[in-house]
């Protein structure tokens, strides 16, 4: 069976974010854990190099626009490798094959009279690089999501693309298919955005605004709108329209911020009803990050979460850790570097890195190096097995976006199981007395073995660390599919070098 995950492409305006970081690293754990279940899986990422932005923004550096593209694309690759994000495709929509089947989508699309030209006056925000209507817009006048930009008059003439003949086509998709928009929260607003007439959407820019997009290969005066062109990325990036790209097409899976379900979720699907093409299986949303106490992140106050700078102080994993377990299915999540240091300690390092290496370095110290050789397990022992088990099942069967958070704390709380054993098993009293001995080595066992199978699932989520953890436990390889199976480490295996997991990570001196 085959799955392809695709992140949004981003702008490249800016240097790489959270909300960036965010919504590539969950689709890599999705990604880790559909290919654990013997998944064949296509991830892409990457970035929009069109519009008026992208062309602004060089402009403001005074640089030559392929020289400036060229440098901030290698700047998200390199964030994304660091993210331990494997995506096995990178968007470029400046790539020739995009471009060339994008204006073949635009030609087949005008060759059945869906897009017509005529003038239109609006109001358009720079920031959305959309038209508005009057409703749309604050009190004071201005695009919701863009306060500050100053929305502009426009009086233009333009190519649109027809809507309203595929609305009732697409509510009826959304109805048929409960699982076209999750969670449910935004398949309902989907709804609402559909329960009106739709107007014409604008397609086009001209020239003599916007020269950095693809051109309309029926009018060589315009260029492409930049949602029209980033949108066809996801059936360019598997070979659309060369043959091929079907079985891919089949299971496509598109993760999206919250602010970007319209275009996601109207345009797309038209546009693709537009092109006679079968509709995406499955819109993925989530919500926004806020600053601690809600507060939006501005830099003018101060509480921008740099994932450069979180990774740097404690490690990618912290970063994919904090990012996988705290986002809510359909509300915003705060996050601040403060967050993810507590977090990182407490459950990271306290309560899965340090049972590790204590229960590792005593096995080391006093039983040759190697795994204890079990005796007869009890009640106890066997009901730890359970919980544990039944803790990581979750990283055994099929994850959606919002399953992500519920299912890492189930491996929290599997975590504080083992602890609360080893605690009361004390297996350092045991040791002492030739009699226990036998019983020591058991404890020792069931723990050790039941942390290769919770870092088994922890590689789906912070791969790195959990790697190490399997090295130093001398485990064998994670089979495929992957399951839960007791008692695959072996009494008597030599166990790897012992090192820190999770060092802690104190919170910086106040200045
Ligand atoms: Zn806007």
């Amino acid at each position: 069976m085959k799955s392809y995950i695709t992140t949004p492409i981003y702008y490249v305006n800016g240097a790489p974010h959270i909300g960036h970081a965010y919504t590539s690293i969950v689709a890599d754990i999705l990604k880790r854990n559909r290919q654990a279940q013997g998944v064949e899986m296509l991830l892409s990422t990457g970035v929009d190099e069109h519009g008026q932005k992208n062309q602004e923004a060089a402009a403001d550096l005074g640089m030559e626009i392929s020289a400036y593209l060229d440098m901030r694309c290698a700047e998200f690759r390199e964030v994304f490798d660091k993210f331990d994000v494997q995506y096995d495709y990178f968007v470029r929509t400046s790539r020739d094959g995009h471009k060339q089947a994008v204006a073949d989508m635009e030609q087949s699309i005008f060759d059945k009279d869906l897009i017509v030209k005529h003038a239109y006056t609006g109001i358009y925000c720079k920031g959305c690089e959309e038209f508005k209507k009057e409703s749309d817009l604050t009190e004071d006048g201005q695009c919701p999501l863009h306060p500050t930009m100053k929305v502009e008059q426009t009086d233009e003439t333009n190519y649109f693309l027809k809507m309203e003949p595929f609305r009732e086509r697409l509510l009826k998709h959304i109805e048929d298919n409960p699982d076209f928009v999750t969670p449910p929260a935004f398949r309902t607003e989907l709804k609402q955005m559909l329960s009106e007439p739709l107007e014409d959407l604008c397609i086009s820019r001209p020239k003599s605004r916007v020269t950095l997009g693809v051109e309309l290969p029926f009018d060589t005066d315009f260029v492409t709108y930049v949602w029209f062109d980033a949108l066809a990325n996801y059936l360019t990036n598997i070979g659309w329209p060369e043959d091929g790209y079907q079985d891919w097409w089949a299971d496509v899976e598109h993760l999206i911020g919250k602010d970007i379900l319209k275009p996601h979720g109207v345009y797309w699907p038209i546009m693709l009803m537009a092109a006679g093409l079968p509709l995406p299986k499955r819109l993925s949303v989530h919500s926004h990050w806020t600053g601690a106490g809600g507060v939006k992140m501005s830099k003018s106050i101060g509480n921008v979460v740099d994932p450069n700078e979180v990774m740097e102080m404690m490690g990618v994993d912290a970063l994919r850790w904090y990012l996988a377990r705290h986002m809510r299915a359909d509300s915003d999540s705060q996050i601040s570097v403060e967050l993810i240091r507590q977090t990182y300690n407490s459950e990271l390092g306290n309560k899965i890195g340090n049972l590790l290496s204590r229960v590792a370095k005593f096995s080391n110290k006093n039983f040759d190096g190697k795994v204890p050789q079990p005796g007869p397990l009890t009640a106890e022992d066997e009901a730890l097995r359970k919980t544990v088990v039944d803790a990581v099942a979750g990283f055994a069967s099929w994850m959606y976006l919002p399953d992500i958070p519920g299912r890492v704390q189930a491996l929290v709380t599997a975590a504080e199981a083992m602890n609360e054993y080893i605690d009361q098993q004390a297996p350092w009293s045991l040791f002492k007395n030739e009699e226990t001995r036998e019983r020591c080595a058991t404890v020792l066992y069931v723990t050790l073995d039941l942390q290769r199978i919770l870092f088994e699932a922890l590689t789906q989520v912070i791969p790195g660390s959990a790697k190490k953890a399997l090295e130093m436990l001398g485990a064998p390889e994670v089979a495929t599919p992957w399951k839960a199976e007791l008692d695959k480490l072996a009494g008597g295996t030599q166990l790897g070098e012992i090192v820190a997991l999770f060092p802690r990570v104190n919170a910086p001196e106040a200045a």
